[in-house]
């Protein structure tokens, strides 16, 4: 039926289009409905014509959905546009972001193997590896974000996976993922990139050499601050055993979030295009502000990997973090006197946000953790989203007159 619409249109074959063909028609399949948009399939289970039908999609031998666990065309659209967008032979979704790094750290890790973390990723996943991975037999290793010589001398004869976020949260450092991914190799370990600050419109990942990427979903894919879900995406041959745990676990994307993730995909480039226009421009702004003691974003010339991001990423992001004067009294007074900025820890959402990192995403971390962190008390963070950039300075300009 997929051919009856598809034969001879070019949706059925789009080797050598454009990315921004790809994130509108990658991986869709029409129905004998004819419908334009992408179906939303809201099926846990799939019929079978008989019992020796039922049989033989049970068995393999033949395609068919079986159950929304293992398959749901939905996701298997949203699956395939990704893996088009970020190069992958195959994607894989699944429930959550921290859903994603449970799947991959599940099914190509055991016990016994080593595993080397950025000490700059995203809170639950330290808790991810600390509080559960090791109860497992996994070791674990945190190693600075940006030093090479560290992650070469980390390596150990069983270290099976490196693990970064580039740039990272909230203070936009940078690893040379390429440089990196020759270390991993060559200690006969795979790199993964949680991708989710970039997308594959600002960063490639697999070009640049690594073997997975990893993305919340629920940041700048959506876009809008409505679904969670996360990615996995690589080698066909990862992906088989990513796929036999989440199949087996359950944590797998709903329908309805993977089309609305489809809908995301959409205009992602258009976004992250404004999203990174504004956040350099509010970025240069707050280096002018007297209250401000420093700004992170590495699209400033000041930023001291503004060159390995020129070269590796096409945009700098949504994110800009900056040091008030005055410690953690002004940082909130200058949160509190803002009047439109969302005070949330969110991300990657058409609304501009607003965060203390020192007292929410990074408030569990002893005040020693959080210095060697880089996290001060000052330190605020902005997601910037798509309001008038005037406006989103201006409210900011509040604030800062209450530092
Ligand atoms: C939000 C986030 C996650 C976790 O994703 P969820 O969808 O919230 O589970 C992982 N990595 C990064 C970089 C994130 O920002």
């Amino acid at each position: 039926m997929t051919q009856e619409w598809q034969a001879g249109r070019l949706d059925s074959d789009l080797h050598g289009v454009g990315f921004d063909t790809l994130a509108v028609r990658a991986g869709q399949r029409r129905t004998p409905e004819g419908e334009h948009g992408e179906a939303l399939f809201t099926s846990s289970s799939y019929v079978f014509r008989s019992a020796a039908e039922a049989a033989a999609v049970f068995a393999g031998e033949q395609p068919g959905n079986v159950y929304s666990r293992y398959t749901n065309p939905t996701v298997r659209t949203f699956e395939e546009r990704i893996a088009a967008l970020e190069g992958a032979e195959q994607a894989v979704a699944t429930a959550s972001g921290m859903a994603a790094i449970l799947a991959m750290v599940m099914s190509l890790c055991s016990a016994g193997d080593h595993v080397l973390v950025s000490r700059s990723v995203f809170g639950a996943t330290v808790s991810l590896f600390d509080k559960y991975f090791k109860r497992f037999g996994v070791q674990v290793d945190y190693v600075p974000l940006t030093d090479l010589q560290a992650w070469r001398d980390a390596l150990r004869d069983n270290t099976r996976l490196l693990f970064v976020e580039s740039p990272s949260n909230p203070l936009a450092e940078l690893v040379d993922i390429a440089a990196l991914a020759e270390i991993a190799h060559a200690g006969g370990a795979w790199l993964a990139v949680d991708n989710c600050f970039c997308t594959p419109v600002l960063q490639k990942p697999l070009a640049l050499g690594a073997d997975i990427v990893i993305h919340s979903a629920t940041k700048f894919i959506d876009g809008q601050g409505r679904c969670l879900g996360g990615v996995v995406a690589g080698r066909a041959e990862q992906m088989k055993e990513v796929v036999g745990f989440l199949r087996t676990a359950g944590p797998t994307l709903s329908p309805f979030n993977a089309w609305v993730f489809l809908k995301g995909l959409e205009t992602l480039r258009l976004r992250m295009q404004a999203h990174c226009a504004a956040a350099q421009q509010l970025a240069e702004w707050l280096e002018q502000q007297p209250q401000v003691e420093h700004v992170y974003y590495a699209g400033l010339p000041s930023h001291p990997q503004h060159a390995l991001a020129c070269r590796q990423q096409t945009g700098f992001g949504a994110v800009v973090s900056f040091e008030v004067r005055g410690g953690k009294a002004a940082a909130w007074r200058c949160v509190d006197a803002t009047r439109m900025i969302s005070i949330t820890a969110n991300l990657g959402d058409s609304k501009t946000t607003i965060t203390h990192p020192a007292s929410t995403t990074h408030g569990r971390l002893s005040a020693e953790d959080r210095q060697r962190a880089g996290i001060s008390d000052g330190l605020l963070r902005i997601a910037v989203g798509l309001e008038d950039i005037a406006d989103i300075q201006a409210d900011l300009a509040r604030g800062l007159a209450q530092v």
